[in-house]
């Protein structure tokens, strides 16, 4: 007969804690605690396997309950006592855990074994008729909940009010007639509700216990809890059958919860609290107020030292930070639960280099294990101090489109950001190119449209400015200078709170707390980048950006997006000159004047950049991006530019596209309009030329976007090739360059191995590689985004987290047949999941070389790059 269950306590624990999967978190740690010699209660776990055998065929599994017999049996020879007898009778608790931990989601049966006879030999061995009482009122209410589906509130008549437990008389109070009457009183409630007797049969009561547990896995509140929190993949829960301790045996007894650690500071020491005389549930009901751990030491000092010898070694088997509920009964401890403690970011890497400098574990252990990606995104943005609750509902919420928080007056232009001398939020149904000055002097974004890769969240997230994007449920009025989310209306100047983190927004004026990076950080840093030789570059444009880059540790510059050069007033101008230019001269005359623009942000990014590596990418977006959408700076540009109407006309008319992201962009640009990839490329060269005279050897990487076959990328190539001998020839020097390519449309990456026969490296634009694979436009999601995720369509955004079955089969397509074509291929990636934990294990199980991400990103990514490479 297959296994069903595994019996924990004593010499003959089955389980440990590698079977997580079977046994759930829980059931595994109460069998790897056994083990080690801790004082767990003995009991035994119904495996995953069964919940999933029962969830699908809906009946309860054959020869199940022989085996809970035998489970039975093993609890009563170590507790001495029996289940159901009228002496000494065994009670156990029945606990659900699945083998990720959900708390509060599934269901919990305490004193399992009570019945009418029961009640009384327990009494009778505990000498205490009230509590024993008590325990049974507890029973049947619990039971009545869980199994039956009773709300608390039908058992809470008059006569069947719990007793308040007194915490130091050592008993229960009130006299045990009254608890008897409560005991009656609960179980004809329960009759007159259920139609049916309590079970006094303890089998009866175990099975049917056991029964709920599984069907709890199924309830509308856990299944929705797992599709929040991305839970997929489980068998389901296991059932964990224990001997009860008793806590609330009076003075002597009490029960806790506490963690090794401060969990929010990473301070060394027990934090937690507890309670005299009381159950598990009293501290989560919150009835009475339990009191710090610390007071546990005067209270009862012996079991606080065995609370503090255990937690040491929980801390040093487990080697990490503990989250422990215990029980005394009588004074002595029990340990009924143990787990990784959940933890801040800040204390997350304090944690981590003390436990290494304490000896517990190794710099490599510490980061794999002891930092999550998401806790240093914490630490490195600001937040606000007050987070999202019953008492603090958010103005709108919308994408978490760039981390941090930021507080201002609501603007609702670019223009009156740029001008304001207080802290603002522009507020934009959507940003462009024409925004980005306000953007920048703006304290924080604010969109109702676009999705993760908008304009506005791209630009904020390479800035590290908070942005919550596509909050579709305000509607914005420029001319009226309104925003409303259909109950409350905020003007312009209105002060509001965003948090990009959690793409939440509140009226209002809110309390940040700022970000701090302690020497702690710094210290684990330098153990991640041991850990790795994958490198993570930056997504940077700017010298700025390149400067702190640099400052969060990048390995170079994996792409720097040209047309980001082009914003401030006075090169925005001359882009617009050049699109309006009628003829070849004009043209190259403007372009001749943006030329030391490009050159001199070359020059300062490379010196910023020392000899690293820096990939340039040849101007993408269509050229009407650098146009103004409004009407009124429409015809001052015409005026500015000298223009006649119907002249301007023609050529708005002549860039306007149906669909703006699958248009004239990319290399179509270079290749209609080769003079801009000369005077790119020229700007490029003579830098470096200019750096290696002053001693300073760079090797820039051109790259080529939005290519689809070959032929583009050898026009472009050719173009680069040529202008790069035409420099060379006038410096009379060289340097060594690359020409690479972005592999961004479906077809190059189908068609790899001929564009790799000809291209230095690839990178791999994932944004653009999701956008066309979906044929999802990449600013248009909102819509329906919130749709897909929900009705389970998609189970991510494709844009925050790698496709891997769609677009990765089209990197993995195009990782083989290039490197086939070119052994040493170089191959990177420069989306924005080049900065996402998940994804980024995907790109190294797939043997990229290198990661690019927005600045900010970088701490995060070169952790998970440490930890994907380690694993
Ligand atoms: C991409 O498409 O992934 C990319 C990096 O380019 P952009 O986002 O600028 O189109
Ligand atoms: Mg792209």
């Amino acid at each position: 007969m297959n296994k069903m269950i595994y019996r924990f306590g004593g010499e003959t624990t089955e389980g440990d804690l590698s079977m997580k999967d079977l046994l759930g978190g829980k059931g595994a740690n109460l069998a790897e605690m056994s083990r080690i010699g801790l004082p767990v209660p003995p009991g035994f776990t119904i495996s995953t396997e069964l919940c999933q055998q029962f969830t699908e065929k809906g009946v309860w599994p054959a020869g199940l309950n022989e085996q809970i017999k035998k489970g039975i049996e093993h609890i009563e020879q170590l507790t001495d006592s029996t289940f159901g007898a009228a002496e000494s009778p065994l009670l156990v608790s029945v606990r659900s855990g699945a083998a990720i931990s959900m708390p509060g989601m599934m269901d919990t049966i305490l004193n399992l074994g009570l019945n009418d006879e029961t009640v009384e030999a327990f009494a009778k061995e505990t000498g205490d008729k009230p509590f024993a009482y008590e325990c049974y009122r507890r029973l049947i209410t619990m039971f009545g909940n869980v199994v039956m589906g009773l709300s608390h509130d039908w058992f809470e008549g008059e006569s069947v009010q719990p007793v308040q437990a007194n915490e130091s008389s050592g008993s229960q109070s009130g006299d045990s007639g009254a608890l008897e009457a409560s005991v009656e009183a609960c179980k004809a409630a329960y009759r007159n509700l259920v139609v049916e007797a309590f079970p006094q049969d303890p089998w009866e009561q175990l099975e049917r216990s056991a029964q709920a547990v599984f069907r709890s896995w199924n309830t509308p509140r856990a299944r929705t809890y797992r599709q929040i929190n991305a839970i997929r993949g489980l068998k389901g829960t296991a059932v964990n059958v224990q001997a009860m301790v008793f806590g609330n045996k009076g003075g002597e007894s009490g029960t806790g919860v506490c963690f090794s650690r401060n969990p929010a500071t990473g301070e060394n020491g027990l934090y937690g609290e507890f309670l005299l005389n009381a159950q598990g549930e009293d501290i989560v009901a919150g009835v009475r107020t339990p009191q710090d751990i610390d007071k546990l030491k005067q209270e009862l000092p012996d079991a606080y030292v065995s609370l503090q010898t255990m937690v040491a070694r929980l801390e040093e088997h487990f080697k990490n930070m503990q989250d422990i509920e215990f029980t005394i009964e009588r004074g002595t401890l029990h340990i009924l639960q143990t787990r990784n403690g959940k933890r801040t970011g800040k204390a997350a890497v304090k944690i981590a280099v003390d436990m290494v400098q304490e000896g517990l574990v190794t710099e490599q252990e510490a980061v794999r294990k002891l930092v999550e990606p998401f806790h240093l995104e914490t630490l490195l943005h600001s937040q606000l101090k007050e987070s999202e609750g019953p008492d603090n509902p958010p103005f709108a919420s919308g994408l978490a489109a760039s981390p941090g928080a930021a507080v201002g007056r609501v603007v609702f232009s670019s223009e009156k950001a740029f001008e304001s001398e207080e802290s603002v939020i522009l507020v934009r149904i959507e940003t462009s190119s024409d925004d980005v000055q306000g953007m920048s002097s703006a304290a924080g974004i604010l969109t109702s449209r676009g999705g993760k890769t908008s304009h506005a969240a791209v630009v904020a997230r390479g800035w590290g400015k908070p942005c919550v994007a596509g909050a579709e449920g305000i509607r914005i009025d420029y001319k009226k200078g309104l925003m409303s989310n259909g109950e409350i209306t905020l003007s312009e100047g209105d002060w509001i709170s965003i948090d990009g983190t959690d793409g939440v927004v509140y009226e209002g004026k809110r309390e940040i707390g700022q970000p701090d990076f302690s020497d702690d950080f710094y210290q684990f840093m330098e153990w991640v980048d041991r850990t790795s030789s994958v490198l993570v570059r930056a997504n940077a444009d700017t010298p700025q950006d390149a400067e702190r880059s640099r400052s969060f540790g990048a390995a170079g510059i994996g792409l720097c997006r040209t047309e980001h050069m082009f914003f401030g007033e006075e090169r925005i101008r001359l882009i617009q000159k050049m699109i309006f230019s009628r003829s070849a001269e004009t043209r190259k005359e403007v372009l001749d004047k943006l030329f030391p623009f490009q050159k001199q942000d070359f020059l300062e990014i490379y010196e910023v950049m020392g000899e690293l590596p820096v990939t340039i990418r040849l101007l993408d977006p269509p050229l009407h991006e650098f146009l103004p959408d409004d009407e009124e700076d429409r015809l001052r540009l015409m005026n500015d530019l000298g223009m006649d109407e119907p002249g301007f006309r023609q050529v708005l008319e002549s860039l306007q596209e149906h669909n703006p992201m699958l248009g004239h962009r990319g290399c179509r640009l270079g290749i209609t309009i080769p003079e801009i990839t000369e005077m790119q490329t020229r700007a490029i060269m003579e830098a470096a030329l200019e750096r290696k005279q002053q001693g300073v050897s760079v090797e820039p990487e051109i790259m080529i976007p939005l290519v689809g076959s070959v032929e583009e990328f050898r026009d472009q190539k050719e173009v680069v090739d040529r202008t790069c001998q035409k420099v060379f020839g006038e410096y009379g020097i060289t340097v060594d360059y690359q020409v690479g390519t972005m592999i961004e449309v479906p077809r190059a990456a189908i068609l790899a191995d001929e564009i790799a026969e000809c291209a230095d490296f690839f990178s791999f634009g994932t944004n653009d590689l999701t956008q066309m694979t979906f044929g999802f436009s990449r600013d248009d999601t909102a819509a329906f985004m919130p749709v897909y995720l929900r009705k389970g369509i998609l189970q991510e955004d494709p844009f925050q987290s790698l496709d891997q079955k769609g677009v990765g089969a089209l990197i993995n397509l195009a990782v083989d047949q290039g490197r086939k074509a070119k052994k040493d291929l170089k191959i990177g990636v420069c989306g924005e999941h080049g900065g996402d934990p998940q994804s980024i294990g995907f790109f190294i199980s797939r043997g990229f070389d290198y990661v690019s991400c927005s600045p900010f990103r970088i701490p995060v990514a070169r952790l998970a790059v440490a930890q994907a490479v380690d694993s």
